[in-house]
């Protein structure tokens, strides 16, 4: 049994909130908590934020997220709130509570959130992460995510994805366009592996992906040089089917030339590291999440009392929770109920 007290101090509510001790609501709005935290800049983790710019005291994340969130969204967006932006590793103390960010490896910005309780209970959101890059946080209660919470969910290829990924575009190459989807972040990810592969091919980018790929390499990553869609060169390399790589949001995937070599780069892929689902089209299971053994891991590590996992957000919650009693024998449960 856990104490009444620290089931007490977090959930998630049904519109999403992570409520974290007696301020923070993380990742949607809560008219019950005068500090909003945004982890990072994907679309269901700012649920609610222009209700929360308008009511809150404060909006809390990293730089790096605000700069991502003024590009998304325009830079007027954040301006009708107050936004403090706190680097990972620091701490700011809000009456008596303390909050503190830590990197979460997931899109550029990512953080967990600790806020340690005036009885020095330790209680950690982890956002979405992907284990390898992520520091392991102690905690009495651990909030997290649960996009691969199910056994199903394991990703245990053994295989270099990186080198897959490059020699995979490499042949798109010798054909001419290459173009490739994923989400923002994602995207960026792979710009830098392939940078990092020193493939020099031209890059084409539509506007949004242009700006995002610009806060990120302002935030140290590689992305190489970039044209916009528009600019005439962009067009002719297009239009002669040129040796070039084109980067699109996955939202775009049904709107974009058909016929052409096109990779897709997703999470949801357990069975192969690449699969070809037709001629000349693929998806490559390059993710910014844990899989199942990552999820496990950090609590393992955490070594929490309790547990809740976010029944909210896209996911297997509910296994999560049931797997994590099975293996640690500590309460563990998902939130909101359905
Ligand atoms: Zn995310």
């Amino acid at each position: 049994m856990v104490a009444e007290s620290l089931t007490e101090k977090a959930t998630v509510t049904e519109k999403g909130a992570v409520l974290l001790g007696n301020y923070v609501a993380c990742d949607a709005f809560d008219e019950s908590k005068p500090l909003r935290v945004v982890t990072h800049a994907h679309a269901d983790h700012m649920v609610g934020l222009q209700r929360s710019i308008r009511t809150c005291e404060k909006i809390l994340t990293t730089k790096a997220t605000k700069d991502l969130i003024d590009v998304m969204r325009g830079p007027l967006f954040l301006m009708g709130g107050f936004v403090e932006t706190l680097d990972c590793g620091k701490t700011i103390q809000y009456e008596e509570e303390r909050i503190t960010f830590f990197k979460a490896d997931h899109i550029l910005g990512a953080a967990q959130v600790l806020v340690e309780d005036s009885q020095g209970k330790r209680i950690l959101f982890t956002g979405d992460f992907r284990i390898n890059e992520t520091p392991v946080i102690g905690a009495d209660i651990l909030v997290m995510e649960a996009t691969y919470g199910s056994p199903q969910c394991r990703r245990s290829f053994g295989t270099d994805l990186k080198s897959l990924l490059v020699s995979l575009v490499e042949k798109g190459l010798e054909q001419g366009i290459v173009y490739i989807f994923g989400y923002h972040g994602k995207l960026q990810e792979v710009m830098q592996i392939l940078h990092d592969a020193n493939v020099r091919a031209p890059s084409v980018v539509p506007e949004k992906v242009f700006q995002v790929s610009k806060v990120c390499e302002k935030h140290g990553m590689r992305v190489g040089r970039l044209m916009l869609l528009d600019e005439w060169e962009a067009r002719e390399l297009l239009k002669n089917n040129s040796s070039c790589l084109a980067f699109y949001h996955m939202d775009a995937r049904n709107r974009v030339s058909q016929d052409a070599f096109r990779i897709y780069v997703s999470g949801w892929e357990f069975d192969a590291p690449v699969r070809e689902v037709s001629h000349n089209e693929y998806i490559i299971a390059l993710s910014d999440h844990s899989d199942f053994d990552g999820l496990i891991e950090y609590v393992r590590r955490s070594k929490p009392q309790l547990v809740i996992t976010d029944n909210y957000r896209v996911g297997h919650a509910e296994t999560l929770a049931k797997e994590i009693h099975k293996r640690f024998g500590i309460s563990a449960v998902a939130l909101p109920k359905r």
